[in-house]
């Protein structure tokens, strides 16, 4: 720091020397707080948490809805695509086929919509808003439905895979 000593710290009126760059915009990433035309780093004066000009532009808004459709929904649509193929009177092969790519969907639509709502809620939410209080939760609770799913579709055919291997050697040493 090339500032002289200031034992105070108090905010002295506006210094037309003031060698700072004043932020355009931007947001305290803990917070929200705007920080618009304060010094490009310092502390956010609504939490006192550290900024600098990466952080401050941290917060994006939030995306559209057409954004969120198409990020959320391109395995929804794959699944609803297979589920018509299914339903159509196709030969058994395609059946199977499309039970394997039904099945490979509902997977996709878990991973995917976490990762994607993860990074929308990292992108566009304070860190305080997206830890603490109903975001929090609703995290909580949709983690727990993405490890309940895949535990379902990818846990549950595994174990009973491995306990048929199991069982039928088990049987061949009868
Ligand atoms: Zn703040």
């Amino acid at each position: 720091m090339a500032d002289q000593d200031d034992p105070q710290g108090q905010s002295r009126p506006t210094e037309p020397s003031d060698p700072k760059p004043a932020l355009p915009s931007g947001r305290c990433h803990w917070c929200g707080y705007s920080l618009k035309g304060l010094a490009d780093r310092g502390n956010c004066p609504e939490c006192g948490r550290s900024f600098t000009p990466d952080s401050a532009n941290q917060l994006q808004p939030w995306p559209s809805a057409l954004m969120i459709c198409l990020r959320l929904g391109w395995p929804i649509a794959g699944l609803m695509l297979t589920a018509t193929f299914l339903a159509s009177s196709w030969g058994n092969d395609l059946r199977m086929l499309g039970t394997i790519i039904g099945y490979t969907m509902i997977v996709s639509v878990t991973i995917n919509s976490y990762f994607q709502i993860r990074s929308m809620l990292r992108r566009s939410l304070p860190e305080q808003i997206r830890t603490q209080g109903p975001v929090a939760i609703w995290r909580k609770i949709g983690t727990t439905v993405c490890v309940i799913i895949l535990l379902v579709f990818v846990g549950g055919p595994f174990v009973f895979g491995v306990g048929c291997l199991v069982l039928l050697s088990s049987m061949g040493r009868f």
